[in-house]
C-alpha cells in the first residue's frame, strides 16, 4: 500500500428532516452568501426550508449558478461577497452550485493578480472563507471533498482547483430532496458517483485489500439501488443508501494508500467544455474506450472487478475482464445513458486531435495512474469513442 495522510473535516448531518439543523451550524454573527442555482430549490421546498432554519441570520443571497458553475457569472458573486462584507458562504444545490462556492471561498481570500490563476495556474487554497452545503443532488461528492471544477465560457475551458482550505465545514444530507430530482439527473448522479469509484479501483498494481472491497461494495450498493431510485425516487431506503454512496464514492476515503487514474474525468471534463454534454454524460463516452486501451494493464483489476461486483466467474482473466466492460456498458444503457460521443453530437470528428492539443499545450503529458497515457493515447481513446 502507498504511504498516505488521511483528514476529512468536514460535519455530515444525514437524514429525514436534517435541514431544520441548519440553524445550529452557521454563527449566530455570520453575514450569509446563500448561493443556489436555477430556481429548482423555490419549487420543491428546500428554499423554504432553509429559510425558516435561517430566520434569525443576516442572509444575502445569489441564485442562477447554472449546471457547470461558470466563471464570469462566479465573479459577479465575488463582487456581492466584497461589496456586502459576507463572512459566510451557504451552498445549497448540487455538485455545481458547491463547487461554485468552492471557487468562491478560494477567490475571497485570493491575493493574487486574478483568481482565474487559481484554475490555470493549479494554486492550491490552504485556507478559504468558511462554507457549508445543503446538498440537493447526490453525485460528485463535492458535500465532502476539497475539490471543485470551473468552466469558463469564453475560452471552452473546465478546469479543476482544489486544498485542504476547500472543505465544508458541514453538508445536511437530507434524502428526502430525490424525491423531485428528474430522470435524467438521477441517472446522472447514479453514473458519476460509479465512475468516481472506477477512476481509483480500477488501477494496478493491486495492494490495498481493504480499499478494493470498500470501492467494490459502493459499487454493489449503486447497482442495486439503482433501478428502485429509478423507479420511485421518494423509496427513502433506496434514497438514503444512494445518497450516502455518492457521498462516500469521492470523500477521500477509497482513494487513500492506492494510485488513482482520473484520466476518464480529465477527458470527460473537455468534452463538456467542447460539447456542454451532461458532466456525467461525458463519462459513460469515455469510460468504455478506456478500459478497453488500457486492457492489457488493467485487466487483473477487471477480472477481480468482473467476479466480485458482477459475478462472472466463466472464462480465463481476459474473458472476465472483458465480459466487465460490457456489463458497465450494459449497466449504463440501463440507466438510459448513451455511451457514443456520435450520440450527443453530430460535430465530433476532430475532437481527439483537439483534446490531444489542448493536453499537450497545458503540459498533460502522461495521465493516469502511472503517467503513462501521453496525448497520442489520449488522442486514440477519444476516437475509439466516437
Ligand atoms: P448540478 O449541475 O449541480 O445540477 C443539475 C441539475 O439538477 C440542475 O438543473 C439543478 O437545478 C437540478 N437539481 C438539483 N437538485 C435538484 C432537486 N432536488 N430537484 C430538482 N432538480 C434538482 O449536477 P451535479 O451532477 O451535482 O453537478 C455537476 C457538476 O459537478 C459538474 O460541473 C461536474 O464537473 C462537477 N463535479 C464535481 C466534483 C467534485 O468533486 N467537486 C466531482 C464530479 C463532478 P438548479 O440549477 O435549479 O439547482
Ligand atoms: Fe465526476
Amino acid at each position: 500500500m502507498n504511504n498516505f495522510e488521511f483528514k476529512n473535516p468536514t460535519k455530515i448531518i444525514f437524514g429525514k428532516d436534517s435541514i431544520k439543523k441548519l440553524e445550529n451550524e452557521i454563527p449566530k454573527d455570520a453575514k450569509v452568501l446563500l448561493l443556489y442555482g436555477g430556481g429548482s430549490i423555490k419549487k420543491n421546498g428546500i428554499y423554504d426550508q432553509v429559510k425558516k432554519a435561517l430566520a434569525k441570520v443576516n442572509i444575502v443571497e445569489f441564485g442562477g449558478i447554472p449546471a457547470n458553475p461558470e466563471y464570469a457569472l462566479l465573479m459577479d458573486a465575488l463582487k456581492v461577497i466584497k461589496d456586502e462584507k459576507i463572512t459566510y458562504l451557504l451552498a445549497v444545490g448540487g455538485g455545481s452550485v458547491i463547487d461554485g462556492t468552492k471557487f468562491l471561498s478560494s477567490a475571497a481570500l485570493f491575493e493574487g493578480e486574478t483568481p482565474w490563476d487559481i484554475l490555470s495556474k493549479n494554486i492550491r487554497t490552504e485556507k478559504g472563507m468558511p462554507f457549508g452545503t445543503v446538498l440537493t443532488l447526490p453525485a460528485t461528492g463535492s458535500e465532502m471533498n476539497s475539490g471543485a471544477v470551473i468552466t469558463r465560457k469564453e475560452t471552452k475551458e473546465k478546469l479543476s482547483m482544489g486544498g485542504p482550505g476547500l472543505f465544508p465545514e458541514f453538508s445536511i444530507l437530507d434524502p428526502q430532496v430525490i424525491a423531485s430530482i428528474p430522470q435524467h439527473q438521477l441517472a446522472n448522479g447514479l453514473m458519476d458517483a460509479f465512475t468516481h469509484v472506477l477512476e481509483q479501483y480500477m488501477t494496478y498494481p493491486t495492494e490495498a485489500l481493504l480499499q478494493d472491497r470498500f470501492a467494490e461494495s459502493i459499487l454493489q450498493t449503486i447497482i442495486k439501488v439503482a433501478p428502485k431510485v429509478l423507479k420511485d425516487p421518494t423509496d427513502y431506503k433506496a434514497a438514503s443508501n444512494f445518497m450516502w454512496s455518492c457521498t462516500m464514492a469521492l470523500n477521500g476515503l477509497i482513494q487513500k494508500g492506492v494510485p488513482t487514474d482520473w484520466a476518464v474525468h480529465a477527458m470527460g471534463h473537455e468534452l463538456t467544455a467542447l460539447f456542454g454534454i451532461d458532466h456525467a454524460r461525458t463519462l459513460a463516452v469515455i469510460a468504455p474506450s478506456h478500459y478497453k486501451f488500457n486492457f492489457e494493464a488493467k485487466k487483473e483489476k477487471l477480472a477481480q472487478y468482473a467476479a466480485r461486483v458482477w459475478n462472472i466467474t466463466d472464462g480465463n482473466t481476459d474473458d472476465k475482464a472483458y465480459a466487465a466492460i460490457e456489463k458497465t456498458v450494459a449497466f449504463f444503457h440501463e440507466l438510459d445513458i448513451d455511451t457514443k460521443l456520435s450520440d450527443y453530437t453530430k460535430d465530433y470528428e476532430g475532437t481527439a486531435e483537439k483534446i490531444a492539443q489542448r493536453f499537450t499545450d497545458r503540459g498533460w503529458l502522461g495521465l493516469g495512474e502511472h503517467q503513462s497515457l501521453s496525448p497520442d493515447k489520449v488522442e486514440k481513446i477519444v476516437k475509439m469513442a466516437y
